[in-house]
């Protein structure tokens, strides 16, 4: 799987083609255990010649016998082999999640699970992409066939690289495209295990490929006029570039960008129910999470619910994620100061820090990317850090007064991505469902980090396109239309 590398670190290369490759030009990128700053692997740096050519052999593979003329069931029993070879090995794959974003074991596991769900889940829909058939009169035979769009690209961000991994490339699979996978240098080892444990499974070669690189190299996927379709996570800035770059070939884009998500606590909550579920969903994953709800806005009249959410916050233990503790590290040092600064900022703003605030006291932690589970109040909903997507353990409580002033608050806001309601009053709940424009609406519930197989994706800048659930094969097919005369009726 690996050959050495000039330093002590083994050297994971690209997978490409079916083979395991060290990058053309022979660059390579060190990856950061983000709990101490030591070396945590060697990993080939994909460039423009990489993808070129794995966008070939994605496209030789894509009308290769072997794949496109594989029956439809077939593809299926092949992706359950990879959910089944994914939980054979959900033990190393979760530790090595762990140490390359940070994140706190169980979360890594949970993760593996979400991963093995995903291929689980598309399985049973490789041989049920039926199309119609339109009736037009006699003499005419009209049918629709959904066929698979092509050679996708996929582009993903650092935050839940097993997940995101398999999210894009298992209904890709299941349609009969053909992927070239690009996680984030920040962390690119689960995807290049998933990529490994497909061909294991006997996906033929060229089929799923993996070029771990950087913004050039995501650039040059999505810039590439042989790909037939973008499928792109991250930023707003990012996601932008990506969408152009697509459009300039004619190439269609899913684009699943941040957020800003409001929670919206009434009065009459069961807060023993909603604090823990809220703090999960704000703090899980050191709050690097697109759905996380972190503008929390609170009813007068349930302070209450702050003095929980505080007391909940300040008892959350940090550590390496390989200790399982309740927060891991942020993946990276930049992202460690992007958070602090806006903490800082915050601070300018007059907001009163209740707990949290910054970098934990303890030595041992000195040499992680740490940042305390951080709740901030006094600030309105124009300050910057209640608009501004800050991707760390930090949440904002705002107070309003009635329903219309929560949902006037909740969709003042650039994102659309996910949104939360607390309440026990039916009424409440369905006004709240029915004004808010985000994609994602949870009562008295939240769904990080699962919810396989519902649509998920944004509304306004949080992005278009839908993945997860029945909705993601959309991205994936594209309908034919034959129309056919006999007789004398045409
Ligand atoms: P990012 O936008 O910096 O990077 C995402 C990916 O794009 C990386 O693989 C990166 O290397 C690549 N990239 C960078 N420049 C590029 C370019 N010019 N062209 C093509 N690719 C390029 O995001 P990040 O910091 O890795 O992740 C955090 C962001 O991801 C947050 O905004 C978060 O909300 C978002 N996110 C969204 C979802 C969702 O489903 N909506 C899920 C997870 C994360």
């Amino acid at each position: 799987m690996t050959s050495e590398a000039s330093g002590e670190l083994p050297l994971r290369e690209l997978l490409l083609d079916g083979k395991q490759v060290p990058a053309a030009d022979g660059r390579t990128f060190t990856v950061l255990d983000p709990s101490n700053g030591t070396a945590l692997a060697q990993v080939a740096l994909a460039g423009a010649a990489d993808v070129d050519q794995a966008v070939a052999a994605a496209r030789a593979a894509f009308t290769a016998p072997e794949w496109a003329r594989m029956r439809a069931a077939d593809r299926g029993r092949l992706l359950n082999r990879i959910a089944q070879a994914i939980r054979a090995e959900a033990e190393q794959l979760a530790h090595l999640e762990s140490r390359d974003v940070g994140k706190p074991l169980g979360q890594a596991k949970a993760d593996v699970e979400a991963a093995a769900r995903y291929f689980e889940f598309y399985a049973g829909v490789a041989d049920k992409l039926g199309g119609s058939t339109i009736p037009l009169g006699p003499g005419l035979l009209d049918y629709t066939v959904r066929e698979p769009i092509g050679v996708s690209g996929q582009i993903i961000p650092f935050n839940y690289p097993l997940q995101n991994t398999a999210r894009g490339s298992a209904p890709a699979l299941a349609a009969g495209c053909t992927v070239v996978l690009k996680p984030s240098p920040e962390a690119p080892l689960t995807p290049l295990e998933i990529g490994r444990i497909a061909l294991e499974c006997g996906l033929p070669p060229g089929v799923l490929n993996v070029l771990p690189g950087d913004g050039e190299t995501g650039a040059a996927l999505a810039g590439h006029p042989d790909i037939d379709q973008v499928t792109f996570t991250g930023s707003v800035p990012t996601g932008i570039k990506v969408a152009q770059a697509a459009a300039a070939n004619v190439v269609p884009s899913v684009v699943e960008l941040g957020g800003k998500s409001p929670v919206i606590v009434f009065a009459d909550a069961d807060f023993d129910l909603a604090v823990g579920a809220v703090a999960g969903s704000a703090f899980g994953n050191a709050g690097q999470t697109c759905s996380a709800g972190t503008r929390i806005l609170l009813q007068r009249g349930a302070e209450e619910f702050l003095d929980k959410l505080i007391a909940h916050a300040a008892s959350l233990k940090l550590g390496p994620g390989l200790t399982d503790p309740d927060i891991g590290p942020l993946v990276a040092a930049r992202q460690r100061d992007r958070v602090q600064g806006y903490v800082d900022l915050a601070r300018q703003e007059g907001a009163d820090v209740r707990t949290g605030g910054g970098a934990p006291t303890d030595p041992a932690l000195a040499d992680g990317y740490y940042i305390e589970p951080t709740v901030l109040t006094g600030l309105t909903n124009q300050s910057r850090c209640a608009r501004e997507e800050i991707f760390g353990p930090v949440v904002t409580v705002i107070a309003f007064d009635d329903p219309e002033e929560a949902l006037a608050i909740a969709n003042d806001t650039p994102y659309g991505l996910s949104s939360y309601v607390w309440t026990r009053d039916l009424d409440k709940a369905l006004r709240m469902a029915e004004g808010i424009r985000a994609g994602q609406v949870y009562v008295n519930a939240t769904g990080v980090g699962t919810g396989i197989e519902l649509p998920f994706g944004g509304y306004k800048h949080s992005g278009w396109g839908r993945e997860k659930g029945l909705e993601a094969l959309a991205s994936y097919t594209q309908t034919k239309n034959v129309c056919i005369g006999f007789g004398n009726g045409s």
